[in-house]
C-alpha cells in the first residue's frame, strides 16, 4: 500500500513538528518559565481516575473569568493555546491571515487542514506592514487574522494603532495572541473586547510555569465561543491539568513575582548581550531575546557544546538566534558561554 498517495496533499508536504529533546544542562529554547509550581500536584491526589474529567472546566474557567473581569461564557479551554488554533481554523476555515516571522503554528495548522494562507513580512522594524496588509483584507477577505503580540520570535509588540486599524478593516476575526503578554509593559487588549465584536484574545498558561499542564484560553464574544465550541473534542483538557492548574492559580503573588524576575533578568540579559562584540540583540517584550550573529549555525552549536541550548531561528529571520530567559544562574551561564562563542 503506498500511504503517501494516501494521504492529503496537504499534509503530505508538511514536516512534522521538530519539538525533539536535545540533551543539555541548561535550557533555553522553548521559552518555558524556568519556575515550576510543584506544590500545586497536590491537587492531583484527590482526582478520581475512573472518570472522565469535566467537559466544561468549569472551576478553572470560573477562576480564570473572575481574574480577567470577565464571564465564563467568554472563554473556552484548550489542550494548549495550539489547540485553539485548531479549532478556529475548524471552524471558520481560510483564508488564514498572518504576519512573517511569527509562531509556526498558524500556518502549519491552516494547511494542515487545507485552507488557504496568506503570509504577510513584517517591515523593518518588525511591525505589521499595514498597507500590505489592509490591501489583503479588501482583496482576500480572510475569515482568520492572528497577530502575536508580543511576537514569536521578534519579541516585539506590534503597535496597538496598527492592530486596531487592522480589527476595524478585517470583515473576519482577529485573534491577538497573547502568549507573551504577562511580560509585557503594555496592557494588552483585553479591555477592547467590548468595542470590537471580532476580536478574539488567546492566552496559556505555558509561559508562566505550567507548560506541562497544556493549557490555553479563548476570550471573546459568546457567539463566537459557541461556534469554535461546537468543534472542540468533549474531554479536551484532562483532569490532571484542570485540577492542579486550579491549585497553582490560587496563589497568584507566586506567578506575578516570578514574571517580575524574568522581566529584570530580561533587561540584564539585554544590556550584558549588547556589550559583547559581534552580538546584537533586538529589544524585548517578551519571556525571550532575539540576536543577530555573524553565523548563527556556529553560535548554536558552540553553546550547545557548553551544554547550552538556545533556539535557532535563522530560517526565520536572518543570522538570528533566540534564547529564552532563564534563572539568573542560567542566564549568567549563557552570557559566559556566549562572549566566548560569538567572536
Ligand atoms: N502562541 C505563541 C505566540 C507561542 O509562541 C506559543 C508557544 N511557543 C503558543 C501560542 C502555544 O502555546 P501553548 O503551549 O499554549 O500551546
Amino acid at each position: 500500500m503506498n500511504i503517501k498517495r494516501l494521504v492529503k496533499k496537504d499534509v503530505s508536504v508538511l514536516r512534522a513538528y521538530n519539538a525533539k529533546e536535545i540533551p543539555c544542562r541548561v535550557k533555553l529554547d522553548a521559552n518555558e518559565s524556568p519556575y515550576g509550581f510543584r506544590t500545586a500536584l497536590k491537587a492531583a491526589g484527590k482526582i478520581n481516575t475512573n472518570r472522565y474529567p469535566d467537559p466544561e472546566a468549569k472551576a478553572l474557567k470560573g477562576l480564570i473569568a473572575k481574574g480577567l473581569g470577565i464571564k465564563q461564557d467568554n472563554i473556552l479551554q484548550g489542550n494548549g493555546s495550539d489547540e485553539l488554533i485548531y479549532y478556529l481554523v475548524a471552524a471558520f476555515g481560510g483564508p488564514v491571515l498572518y504576519p512573517v516571522p511569527t509562531f509556526s503554528m498558524y500556518g502549519i495548522i491552516s494547511q494542515a487542514l487545507g485552507e488557504k494562507r496568506i503570509a504577510i513580512f513584517l517591515d523593518k522594524e518588525f511591525d505589521l506592514d499595514t498597507d500590505r496588509i489592509l490591501s489583503a483584507i479588501k482583496k482576500d477577505r480572510p475569515k482568520l487574522i492572528f497577530l502575536s503580540s508580543p511576537n514569536n520570535p521578534t519579541g516585539n509588540c506590534f503597535s496597538s494603532d496598527r492592530i486596531l486599524k487592522i480589527i476595524e478593516a478585517s470583515k473576519g476575526i482577529v485573534i491577538v495572541d497573547e502568549a507573551y503578554q504577562p511580560f509585557a509593559s503594555e496592557k494588552g487588549f483585553l479591555p477592547l473586547m467590548k468595542d470590537y465584536k471580532n476580536l478574539v484574545i488567546m492566552r496559556t498558561l505555558s509561559k508562566i510555569g505550567l507548560a506541562a499542564l497544556r493549557l490555553g484560553f479563548l476570550i471573546a464574544e459568546a457567539e463566537i465561543i459557541e461556534e469554535v465550541n461546537k468543534v472542540r473534542l468533549p474531554f479536551n483538557v484532562n483532569s490532571l491539568s484542570q485540577a492542579v492548574a486550579l491549585e497553582a492559580l490560587k496563589n497568584r503573588k507566586q506567578f506575578n513575582s516570578c514574571v517580575k524576575v524574568i522581566v529584570s533578568e530580561r533587561r540584564r540579559l539585554f544590556n550584558e548581550m549588547e556589550k559583547i562584540s559581534g552580538v546584537k540583540p533586538f529589544p524585548s517584550e517578551a519571556n525571550f531575546i532575539l540576536f543577530k550573529v555573524k553565523d548563527p549555525d556556529k553560535v548554536y552549536n558552540a553553546l550547545l557544546k557548553k551544554g547550552i541550548l538556545i533556539r535557532n531561528i535563522k530560517d526565520a529571520v536572518n543570522g538570528c538566534l533566540r534564547v529564552t530567559v532563564g534563572t539568573p544562574e542560567e542566564n549568567t551561564a549563557f552570557l559566559k558561554a556566549l562572549k566566548t562563542v560569538s567572536g
